[in-house]
């Protein structure tokens, strides 16, 4: 096992994963930039160093700042958490390259799986559903119109290198295209590097429900069931829960098969999620695999039991998972509330400033991944995510009850967050009966347009 961890990451993902170090009994070491010198990821950790001034690209970053840390520091191992360089083939390869062991897959399955075009093409060659669009990039607009053709109308334009939801445009005819291939690719090219884009046929109201998998350098490969994550604005998800209120036990078999064999064709090593969109007809189809932890994998840890960060750990040193599929259980509901600091009455604004307060909620069946505490600035240049609260019950109708009851509880002064919103959404009858789908919040409840 490790003797030392270094944490590439800040915010609640970086406690999250200090605190697996810490019950693992493992010496942790923590980055920071200039803007993060009081944050407590800063204080849990053993150690810690800056890298940087506060702009990500200097600092969180900065490959050869933390490689440094590393090296002077005398770790082990690193935890990537997700975003920054948790996707980044080059820097898992460059860990290797400095004997030190990159929590997470090989840089050849992040590879495989990075470029979304290609995985689309990986995962129809093993058998898994995708949706119908391009087999390869785009070249130019000709053959962006050629292909929208043949796809028919509606498309998605997307980016093949990106993530979190951006350089992804709807078009529904020519015209739209044109403008939607120029917005995506300037979009792709500012945040990816890359303004390589690809088409895929436009889904009307699927659901997205995603697959956890977790594997070890031996081959056995698991699910750890389903996460429902429809309720998004933009893209991005708000709230998550598990089990989904709309996969059959049929479907469950089904698309837990698929994912399984999706890690596989790429010999998927560590934890990984293999995302689908769901039609009304129950058809599945990949749409991405996330070669990562993610942040909603707390409702999965609390249907299963199975802490998804200590096994990533164990596995990255060579250990093989301690169960077999049939090992594991599911019990209950688990559903979790991101909580950004951004205003919802004023078109989600990000909402940087000083915690005056926060009081965490507490009582049965509830927990909180914060990345905040009272006294601490919410940075302007990072992610808005601040905490999850996450609430688990014997049913979705419990854990719902459980998570007002939470929301309640919870009390954030000095920044605008996104609690009020949950409660509402909450409380809708949609929710309530497990009518959603990933433009019910814009259409039904904020009442805007995407
Ligand atoms: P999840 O898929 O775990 O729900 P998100 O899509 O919300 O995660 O992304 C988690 C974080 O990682 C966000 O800060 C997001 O902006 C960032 N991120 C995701 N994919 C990429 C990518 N390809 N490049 C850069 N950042 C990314
Ligand atoms: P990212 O890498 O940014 O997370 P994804 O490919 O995972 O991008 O898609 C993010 C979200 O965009 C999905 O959860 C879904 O809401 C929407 N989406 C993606 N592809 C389609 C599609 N073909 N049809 C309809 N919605 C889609
Ligand atoms: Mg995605």
């Amino acid at each position: 096992m490790f003797r030392k961890i270094l944490v590439a990451n800040r915010g609640e993902i970086a406690v999250r994963i200090l605190r697996a170090c810490r019950e693992l009994g493992i010496a942790t070491v923590a980055i920071y930039s200039e803007a993060d010198r009081d944050a407590p990821h800063v204080h849990m950790a053993d150690e810690a160093y800056c890298v940087g001034p506060a702009p990500a690209g200097q600092s969180y970053l900065n490959v050869a700042a933390i490689i440094e840390v590393a090296g002077k520091a005398g770790v082990d191992a690193v935890h990537p958490g997700y975003g920054f360089l948790a996707e980044n083939a080059h820097f898992a390869a460059v860990c290797r390259s400095w004997g030190l062991t990159f929590i997470g897959p090989g840089p050849e399955a992040i590879e495989q799986m990075g470029l979304k075009s290609l995985a689309r093409r990986r995962m129809a060659a093993a058998g898994v559903p995708v949706i119908p669009g391009t087999e390869e990039a785009v070249r130019d607009e000709a053959e962006a119109l050629r292909a929208a053709a043949e796809i028919g109308y509606p498309v998605l334009v997307k980016a093949a290198a990106g993530g979190g939801g951006r350089g992804i445009r709807v078009a529904h005819d020519e015209a739209e295209l044109r403008e939607a291939l120029a917005a995506a690719g300037r979009e792709a090219a500012a945040a990816f590097g890359s303004g390589d884009l690809y088409l895929e046929k436009f889904l009307e109201e699927p659901r997205h429900v995603e697959v956890q998998v977790l594997a070890d350098a031996e081959g056995n490969v698991i699910h750890l069931g389903e996460r429902e994550c429809s309720v998004q604005r933009r893209r991005q998800k708000l709230l998550e829960e598990s089990p989904s209120p709309a996969v059959s036990p049929d479907l469950r078999r089904r698309i837990t098969e698929a994912a399984v064999r999706a890690a596989q064709a790429v010999n998927y090593v560590n934890a990984g999620t293999v995302e689908f969109l769901v039609d009304r007809h129950g058809n599945f189809y990949f749409i991405e695999m996330n070669t990562r932890i993610q942040v909603e994998h707390p409702v999965t840890e609390l249907v299963t039991g199975i802490d998804l960060v200590k096994a990533q750990i164990a596995v990255a040193a060579g250990e093989p998972l301690p169960f077999h599929q049939d090992d594991v259980t599911f019990q209950g509901w688990a559903i979790e509330c991101r909580i950004n600091a951004e205003d919802p009455d004023n078109r989600f604004m990000p909402s940087p400033g000083t915690i005056t307060a926060f009081v965490p909620p507490t009582g049965p069946g509830v927990r909180l991944d914060e990345g905040v505490r009272a006294g601490v600035a919410v940075q302007p240049y990072y992610d808005s995510l601040i905490a999850k609260l996450v609430a688990w019950g014997r049913d979705r109708e419990e854990a719902r009850r459980r998570m007002l009851r939470a929301l309640s509880e919870l009390r954030i002064e000095g920044v605008k967050t996104t609690a009020g919103l949950h409660r509402r959404l909450l409380e809708h009858p949609d929710f309530i009966a497990g009518r959603i789908h990933t433009r019910w919040l814009e259409d039904q409840v904020l009442g805007v347009t995407a």
